[in-house]
């Protein structure tokens, strides 16, 4: 008797062009974070697919993002399992023009297509294989796709945080590790600061020794904080954006830096805001304001992670893939649900490279053996 991989990726084979064209759908309706009414229109779309599929469409009203998404399918047996996602991109509304929706050379290429329009085609598309060769789904299954995971979550937290603490695991399909497909069973939290020095405005070259100079300041302060920095225990602060002065005859009044930092343990976090808290102006007459926090708690590869991991493992095996993991500095919305104990596996979906990129692409042959992988797990998890 064939195995379950080798029934699902017999019926899948013959939908791979079905594939395609949803994600060239979806590719194609453009869906930056900061704009609502584009990422909305990709919303609907999504909404009638998953309302086709039979799912129970939850639209969660959003007013500076696009509407989460929320699909329920209804299911027996054992604990509903959550298949996390976003579809909101960093690519701005015309990026098609520059870098349109193609397929070459065995991959598809398009803005969003590996983060993660194609994680979202293998979520409808493993559910269809599911239902198709056992007559229906094997326990209840909820779709959450937000909107903002590229600009921090802010507003798909709670959603997120509320729907994963009643599922037995959760699946997120962002894009894999690199062209060898490993996942994420580790990744970094994440935390924005802002330093915002208060000097004080005097003329350069009249009365210099009238003011404060808030970007020589904000320049020490900086200082003491690249010391942050640990990389034998994973933690990085990096000063990204930096602001100040209005003209090169004015001693400076303002200066600020946005700094971004990275943990790896989530006991890190709170020793490292208490660092970022404690920092004191050198010059007595500077204000130093400290804004900001972690946003994202780490993702820790607990041993619940690894389990599920290892069993992705063995049923990636039947397919005769050699699934790895790997431990990433970027966050996820699986950094919330892991945080709460909730087993939750990442980089289930495309394989490609390029995110964020002009490159970014995804490799066709993966796609049926990434979605053969997805519904075994919603199968054995
Ligand atoms: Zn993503």
């Amino acid at each position: 008797m064939p195995n379950r991989s080798a029934v699902l990726t017999e019926y899948l084979q013959p939908h791979l062009g079905a594939i395609v064209n949803v994600i060239r759908e979806m590719v194609q309706r453009e869906s930056p974070s900061n704009n609502k009414q584009a990422v909305d229109v990709l919303g609907e779309y999504l909404a009638d697919i998953f309302r086709s599929a039979t799912a129970r469409v939850t639209m969660h009203w959003n007013e500076n993002f696009g509407d989460h998404l929320q699909a329920d399918f209804e299911g027996v047996d054992k604990g509903r399992v959550l298949l996390l996602g976003h579809y909101d991109t960093v690519w701005d509304v015309g990026m098609l023009r520059s870098m349109p929706f193609r397929e070459q050379g065995g991959k598809l290429f398009g803005p969003g297509v590996l983060d993660m329009k194609t994680g979202i085609a293998q979520m409808l598309f493993a559910i269809d294989a599911l239902r198709a060769t056992s007559g229906g789904l094997p326990r209840p299954v909820t779709v959450l796709l937000v909107t903002d995971e590229e600009v921090g979550s802010e507003s798909s937290r709670k959603i997120t945080e509320r729907i994963a603490k009643d599922c037995a695991a959760v699946l997120v399909l962002e894009p894999s590790f690199g062209l060898t497909g490993a996942l994420k069973t580790a990744r970094k939290g994440v935390g924005d600061y802002t330093i915002r020095v208060h000097g004080k405005a005097a003329h350069a070259g009249l009365d210099p020794k009238k003011g404060a100079n808030a970007i020589l300041e904000l320049s020490r302060q900086l200082l003491k904080v690249e010391k942050f920095s640990d990389s034998a225990r994973g933690i990085t602060v990096n000063p990204g954006v930096i602001r100040g002065g209005t003209r090169t005859n004015v001693v400076p009044a303002e200066a600020s830096c946005e700094v971004d930092a990275r943990i790896t343990k989530l006991a890190q976090g709170a020793a490292l805001d208490k660092r970022f808290r404690a920092l004191k102006p050198v010059n007595k007459k500077c204000g130093l304001e400290i804004e900001g926090g972690i946003n994202r708690p780490p993702l820790e590869r607990t041993d619940a992670v690894a389990k599920l991991f290892h069993l992705a493992r063995n049923l990636a095996a039947e397919s005769g893939l050699q699934l790895k993991e790997a431990a990433v500095g970027g966050g996820s919305d699986g950094n919330f649900t892991a945080a709460l104990g909730i087993p939750t596996l990442d980089g289930l979906g495309a394989v490609g490279e390029g995110a964020h990129a002009a490159n970014e692409s995804v490799v066709i042959d993966q796609l049926i053996p990434r979605t053969v992988l997805l519904a075994r797990l919603i199968e054995e998890v």
